[in-house]
C-alpha cells in the first residue's frame, strides 16, 4: 500500500463518537441513545480466585452491580484449585477457554508465562463491546519497565486498545496497595474465614503448598495482619530460597533507594512480615 499513510489503515480513534454523532438526530426512536450507551460502560474484572483479583472483585462489585467477572482457562496445572476457590468465594464468572498455551510449563520460564497478561487482556477485550477491564496488579509488582505488568506495558496496551473497534481501557485500582493492605481490607470488610479460600499457589497440590513464592507472599501478608497461613510445607522451610532473595534484595533496594523493582512500602512490609513469620 505504498503511498498510504499509516493512519488511514487503522480504525479511527473516534469511530464510535462519530457513529453516535451521525445517529443523534431528532428522528431517532425513543430511548435510542440510552440503549446504545450501555455497552460503552461495560466493566469486566479478570478473576483467578487469588487474593488480588478477589479483593478487586468484591470491592468493585459494591459500586458496580453489573460487573462481569471472567476466568481464563489455559489448562494451567492449578486450574482445579482456582475453580474451587472461585466457587467457595461465590464469585460468579464466565469462563474463556483457550488451550493454545497448554504445555507452557515446559518452556522453562519458572512460574512466569510470558505474555500471559497481554494475551488474557486481548481475550477479554474481544468479549466486550467497549468499556473497562480491571486488572489486579498491586504495588510492588508493577515496575516501570520489563514484563507484562510494567507501567510501560500497560501504557502501550491501553494505547493499542483505544484503537479497537470497541475501545477498551485497562485500569489497575490496586496499584498502590500491597498484599498486606489487601488482607487488612479483607479483615475489615469480608468474613475472615473466607480469606483462606483465595488461592494463588503455583502448585497443583490441594491447599497452599508452602514452597512457592506466591505462598510466601501470602504468608507475609497474613503475618503482617496477625494471621497465620496454613501451608502443606512449613513456610520458612519451604521458601528459604525466596526469603534469602528478599532479605538480600530488599535491604539493598532501601539502602540505594532503588525502587524500580520492589516498591519502598513492599520492601518495608515484606521484611517486617518475614520477621513476624519467624516468630510464628
Ligand atoms: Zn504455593
Amino acid at each position: 500500500m505504498a503511498g498510504l499513510k499509516r493512519q488511514y489503515l487503522s480504525i479511527p480513534k473516534r469511530f464510535f463518537a462519530l457513529a453516535q454523532e451521525m445517529f443523534n438526530v431528532p428522528e431517532k426512536p425513543l430511548g435510542y441513545q440510552e440503549k446504545n450507551s450501555v455497552y460503552f460502560l461495560e466493566r469486566v474484572v479478570l478473576v483467578t480466585g487469588g487474593l488480588d483479583s478477589s479483593v478487586l472483585y468484591f470491592r468493585l462489585k459494591k459500586d458496580f452491580p453489573n460487573l462481569r467477572a471472567v476466568y481464563i482457562n489455559i489448562g494451567q496445572p492449578y486450574l482445579a484449585k482456582e475453580i474451587i476457590a472461585l466457587k467457595q468465594l461465590g464469585i460468579e464468572h464466565e469462563t474463556v477457554v483457550d488451550l493454545s498455551f497448554a504445555g507452557y510449563e515446559k518452556n522453562y520460564w519458572k512460574h512466569i508465562i510470558p505474555a500471559r497478561n497481554f494475551y488474557f487482556l486481548c481475550l477479554v477485550a474481544e468479549q466486550m463491546k467497549g468499556g473497562i477491564i480491571y486488572f489486579a496488579s498491586t504495588d510492588g509488582e508493577m515496575p516501570e519497565v520489563g514484563g507484562d505488568k510494567s507501567k510501560r506495558f500497560l501504557k502501550w496496551t491501553n494505547e493499542l486498545f483505544t484503537k479497537l473497534p470497541y475501545p477498551v481501557r485497562i485500569e489497575t485500582p490496586l496499584e498502590n496497595e500491597t498484599k498486606t493492605d489487601e488482607v487488612k481490607w479483607w479483615k475489615e470488610n469480608l468474613p475472615i474465614e473466607q480469606l483462606d479460600y483465595t488461592m494463588s499457589c503455583f502448585e497443583a497440590e490441594i491447599g497452599h503448598c508452602g514452597h512457592c513464592q506466591s505462598c510466601l507472599r501470602k504468608a507475609i501478608a497474613y503475618a503482617n495482619n496477625g494471621l497465620k497461613l496454613r501451608t502443606n510445607t512449613p513456610i520458612l522451610e519451604g521458601t528459604q530460597e525466596y526469603i534469602a532473595k528478599y532479605e538480600t534484595l530488599m535491604p539493598e533496594a532501601l539502602k540505594k533507594k532503588d525502587f524500580s523493582h520492589y516498591s519502598r512500602r513492599r520492601c518495608i512490609q515484606d521484611l517486617r512480615g518475614i520477621e513476624l513469620l519467624e516468630k510464628q
